[in-house]
């Protein structure tokens, strides 16, 4: 073969596999699509067919309608075109997988977004050694380094203990983060109700539906607060400013996000609790992982791509950024 991975194409709407006419994680409809996980920069309705593992395939439903999707099993090897796939876990939310590819020789790793370290929500990363790894970027600065979650978690909770008057409402992307918050808050003991915002009741079930517990959870639209006083609300980012919040107890306004690393961040969102909790890899992560699985090449894809790049040249690896539109952060 003339050029590793001659036979993928990145093109602005998506990555293209072509001997398996497939795209994965378009922005655009498509007639054939994977799709890494079911945040909404990845995971777009009104494809033809979509294969996606049962979980993501399930949140696409919960968003978007009935999808004509083929759902695959981690670990499964399915041939399409002449290309093998294999979904294996990526640890960035319920699903999330990266997408393994094989053809004539050569071995492909897409990680849609992912982490390394244990998240009670999903299944742990896998890695799986290849020539090219593609990987994403969110966090591809040495600044960010995120702080063991256990301890964010207890700054949480100490906050909320210090003044049972008020709660502490935590600001969280609907799919992933809160449900992660939530089991992080009940591994580390707390056993109260957790009030939660309308927006983000569905995708609790659906969690639950896959096994994951939550404990009890009750909807904040309706409760008093007296009854919120001393407890955790859990909202998504954009309600956190909103109407919305004058329901609750004087709330203290806390965000989890791997952005909180940056207190002028913290500051705009008059964030008074950032807690440093991300579903992306961190620096430490993502050049962890790139010495491990060993690629020949990697491509770097939505995030700080420019840092990583030059990280792999001193490091005798081969890369470069890949241009995709249409991916925000939607989900960090
Ligand atoms: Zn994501
Ligand atoms: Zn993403």
């Amino acid at each position: 073969m003339a050029r590793l991975g001659s036979w993928i194409e990145s093109r602005p709407e998506g990555i293209y596999v072509r001997p398996a006419d497939a795209w994965i994680d378009p922005s655009q409809p498509k007639a054939r699509a994977w799709v890494t996980h079911g945040h909404a920069d990845h995971a777009r309705g009104g494809h033809k067919t979509v294969l996606a593992t049962p979980e993501t395939l399930a949140i696409m439903e919960t968003r978007y309608g009935p999808q004509s999707g083929q759902p695959v099993a981690y670990d499964e090897t399915i041939r399409v075109g002449e290309v093998d796939v294999r979904f294996v876990p990526a640890g960035h939310v319920l699903g999330s997988a990266q997408i393994v590819m094989e053809y004539k020789g050569e071995r492909v790793v897409v990680s849609g977004d992912y982490k390394r370290r244990p998240d009670p929500t999903c299944a742990p990363f896998v890695p799986v050694p290849c020539d090219i790894f593609i990987t994403e970027a969110t966090f591809g600065l040495p600044v960010f380094r995120h702080p063991d979650t256990g301890s964010e978690i207890d700054r949480l909770l100490h906050r909320l203990h210090a003044d049972p008057e008020r709660c502490v409402l935590v600001g969280a992307y609907a799919l992933g983060k809160a449900q992660r918050i939530i089991t992080e808050l009940r591994a580390r003991g707390h056993r109260e109700p957790i009030y939660v915002h309308g927006a983000i009741e569905r995708l609790n079930q659906l969690y639950e539906s896959f096994g994951v517990e939550l404990g009890e959870l009750r909807p904040a639209t309706g409760a008093t607060k007296a009854e919120m006083a001393g407890h955790v609300v859990i909202a998504p980012p954009g309600a956190l400013n909103d109407r919305w919040s004058r329901r609750l107890p004087d709330p203290v306004t806390a965000m989890a996000s791997g952005w909180m690393r940056i207190r002028q961040r913290a500051r705009q969102c008059n964030v008074e609790l950032p807690l440093i909790i991300s579903d992306h890899a961190d620096w430490d992560e993502l050049t962890a992982t790139i010495r491990e699985l060993e690629p020949t090449e990697v491509w770097i894809t939505h995030g700080r791509e420019e840092a990583l790049k030059h990280w792999c040249m001193t490091h005798q690896i081969k890369a470069c950024e890949l241009n995709l539109v249409g991916y925000e952060d939607e989900d960090d």
